[in-house]
């Protein structure tokens, strides 16, 4: 089953991404946010200049041949326990569907100075923002909790906003996170593998706040994905940046066919709890949701 093979293939790279001796070619991280930033845009989740992604590395690094030039910023959280690590982001206003062309004018990279309320930025001269994200509070808040929380090497970060969830975070019964994951499992046997402790719901809180990115951090502790209401989604993985994007894809395939079940009348039963429950047993998944 196809099913066993991909998650074979998310442990290998899991342990190769968190080796001990990592060392990271900056030239591949800025392709696979490339990448990412090309199938967020496919799916609908990525509008004009919306949506950002991160990634955070903690070992050698052989650095990326266009980012020559050089400043000191202040980080918005301190983040002493990864100092000497390196982030690299999508910078305000830049198109996710732009960086796999054109990554050089859309990113930057920091590496976090000693004491961690400081980074070096560095980017190339054809740098296309003045500053990184506008969430890049949230990016930074989750990196945190998790590379120290799990002593990981790699550690990657996507915020998109597919259509589909959002429509349905601005219904009320959708952001009472028990409904809104009853209803988005059942239409695929994959979903409860791929997303088994469900969708958190943040509530909806201004964008690029130290409020929306206290709550972020806690959504994301406890889940890989995490629906900010009437705005959109983040994502986590420690496996790759495109393993975070799949989680984007997978969370707005199910709210998808709940949309085109409410737009049919709700004809459809969906899977029923006990083949969830058969499936989940089937495949070893623990899940607390059905
Ligand atoms: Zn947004």
């Amino acid at each position: 089953m196809l099913w066993g093979m991909a998650h074979l293939r998310s442990v290998q790279r899991s342990v190769t991404m968190n080796d001990e001796n990592q060392v990271f070619d900056l030239g591949e991280v800025v392709r696979s946010l490339g990448e990412a930033g090309r199938r967020l845009t496919e799916i609908d989740a990525s509008e004009g200049a919306a949506g950002n992604l991160s990634v955070c590395l903690l070992g050698s690094t052989i650095p990326h041949p266009e980012f020559t030039q050089s400043e000191v910023i202040d980080l918005p959280i301190a983040v002493p326990d990864i100092a000497g690590s390196t982030l690299i982001a999508s910078g305000s206003g830049s198109r996710l569907r732009d960086i796999y062309q054109n990554p050089s004018a859309c990113l930057g990279c920091l590496t976090v100075e000693p004491g961690g309320k400081t980074a070096v930025l560095r980017y190339a001269k054809q740098r296309n923002f003045s500053r990184l994200t506008s969430e890049f509070n949230s990016h930074l808040g989750v990196h945190y909790d998790h590379m120290c929380r799990d002593s990981l090497k790699y550690h990657a970060v996507v915020h998109a906003q597919p259509r589909r969830l959002v429509y349905l975070s601005h219904i009320a019964e959708y952001q009472d996170e028990g409904y809104l994951n009853r209803q988005l499992l059942r239409w695929q046997p994959e979903a409860i593998l791929n997303l088994p402790e469900g969708v958190a719901v943040v509530p909806f809180i201004v964008p690029g706040t130290a409020d929306l990115m206290g709550a972020n951090v806690k959504a994301l502790r406890a889940h890989d994905i995490a629906v900010w209401s009437k705005h959109g989604v983040m994502a986590r993985s420690n496996l790759s940046v495109m393993a975070a994007v799949d989680l984007v894809e997978y969370a707005e395939t199910a709210a998808i066919y709940e949309c085109l079940d409410l737009s049919l009348g709700q004809r459809a039963q969906g899977l029923a709890d006990s083949e969830i429950r058969a499936i989940a047993r089937v495949y070893g998944v623990k899940q607390r949701l059905y």
